[in-house]
């Protein structure tokens, strides 16, 4: 968007507040400057060449892009490609540091034996010493690291189905964060969707969706990464290309705004699997548990949204579920968990409270970001609760035939 078009967009803002309610940080800080209409008319005297401070990029800066207020406005005001276009306005986004690092987190993922490496490091004195000598920044990074044990094989670049018929075949979009933090879920959707029967195939030289360097002023470094995802799946007969990460998965529906379309439908893990109507209660080995659902920000606005996972997780008889209640966001949102970790962390603990005194065996999520965020406030608030993706229990409960195979967290994918 140029300037013009930004403030033509912005000026589609009536100031009717409605959206107010939604904010997650308005809630928090009762900040006007902090709310959806506060942030529209400080984006209009930026743009405008009225007011330029610290303390407005400030505001700007703290929000999360999690569209909640978009879905609420009536007037049909684009936020979020609003926010996008200021911050690529703005050189503080667009510096050399900002662009190495994002680099540096969505490309080293792919690099062969980054597994080993962070298995080794995980478990290494050398991690100690960094966290002793380090700043706060590290130890946050480092506080992210999972607990479970990063299996240490590299992803086949296909995957046969275990069971007849053969219902065709689907790609997996891995992600590239999810690729190292979300291999669990990354394995159990391979499971799941090889034991019903589909071919998985997981290209090689797909790339980071681009998110990140969407909603942080780098749009031309998106739309590169759509391209080349456009070309590693397009063309390879697939019925559908697969995603686990919300996150990811509504980057790749919003492709068409960055120039490139992916030509198999996009679709969440659980929304397939619901949808594809193979599995019934009959599929799955009963687990008398008790789990608590977080709905990311991102799945709310996905295709399927919540409804097709809590319609999984409610086919795997004796399992209750509940979905914890409508907090906002949970202040992942990509690199903001880092970038503004104070707020963060409140906004963290909003989630944290609404589990008030449940008692529940895991707690599931199916955003990579969220499941870092939570997981590390949980700790830090010493709640001994594990975080999962939903598919991690729903291929684990998968009934006996189809799991004979399933690969422990240690054995190749
Ligand atoms: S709901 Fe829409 S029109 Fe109303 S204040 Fe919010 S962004 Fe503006
Ligand atoms: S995107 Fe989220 S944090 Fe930002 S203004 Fe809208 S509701 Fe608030």
């Amino acid at each position: 968007m140029k300037p013009d078009q930004i403030l033509n967009e912005a000026d589609r803002c009536v100031k009717c507040g409605l959206c107010l309610p939604h904010c997650p940080t308005y809630r928090l800080t009762r900040d006007e400057n902090d709310s959806p209409r506060g942030r529209i008319a400080l984006i209009q005297a930026l743009v405008g060449g009225c007011v330029d401070s610290p303390a407005l990029h400030n505001h700007l800066d703290q929000c999360l892009s999690c569209l909640a207020c978009q879905s609420a406005c009536p007037s049909g005001v684009r936020y979020g490609p609003l926010i996008d276009a200021v911050r690529a306005t703005q050189p503080q986004h667009r510096s050399a540091g900002k662009r190495l690092l994002y680099r540096l987190l969505t490309r080293v993922p792919y690099f062969p034996g980054i597994r080993p490496a962070a298995r080794a490091y995980r478990r290494s004195p050398v991690r100690q010493l960094l966290r002793r000598i380090s700043g706060s920044a590290f130890r946050r990074l480092d506080d992210l690291l999972p607990e479970y044990n990063l299996p240490t094989q590299e992803w086949r670049e296909t995957y046969a189905p275990r069971s007849l018929p053969s219902r065709g075949r689907v790609g997996l979009f891995t992600g590239c964060i999810g690729r190292l933090t979300d291999q669990p879920a990354l394995v159990a959707a391979i499971q799941a969707l090889t034991a019903m029967g589909l071919e998985v195939v997981v290209p090689h030289n797909q790339v980071c969706c681009g998110a990140l360097h969407l909603h942080n002023g780098l749009p031309e470094t998106a739309a590169k990464y759509a391209e080349t995802n456009c070309r590693q799946f397009n063309g390879l007969a697939l019925q559908a290309i697969i995603y686990v990460a919300s996150g990811c998965g509504v980057q790749l529906l919003d492709y068409p705004r960055l120039g490139a379309q992916l030509e198999p439908r996009v679709t969440d893990i659980c929304s397939f699997l619901t949808q594809s109507r193979l599995l019934g209660p009959e599929s799955f080995t009963p687990l008398a548990k008790r789990v608590l659902l977080h709905i990311p920000c991102t799945q709310r606005t996905a295709p399927g949204g919540s409804d097709d996972v809590l319609s999984l997780l409610k086919l795997v008889p004796r399992l209750e579920t509940r979905a914890l209640s409508e907090t906002g966001c949970c202040g992942a949102a990509g690199s903001y968990l880092l970038s503004q970790s104070a707020m963060a962390d409140r906004l963290a603990q909003t989630v944290i409270e609404s589990i008030g005194n449940d008692v529940a065996d895991l707690l599931l999520t199916s955003n990579t970001g969220c499941a870092l965020q939570l997981g590390a406030n949980l700790r830090r608030n010493g709640i001994d609760l594990q975080v999962k993706h939903p598919i991690e229990l729903i291929a684990q409960q998968l009934a006996a035939p189809l799991t004979a195979a399933r690969p422990s967290s240690g054995d190749p994918v």
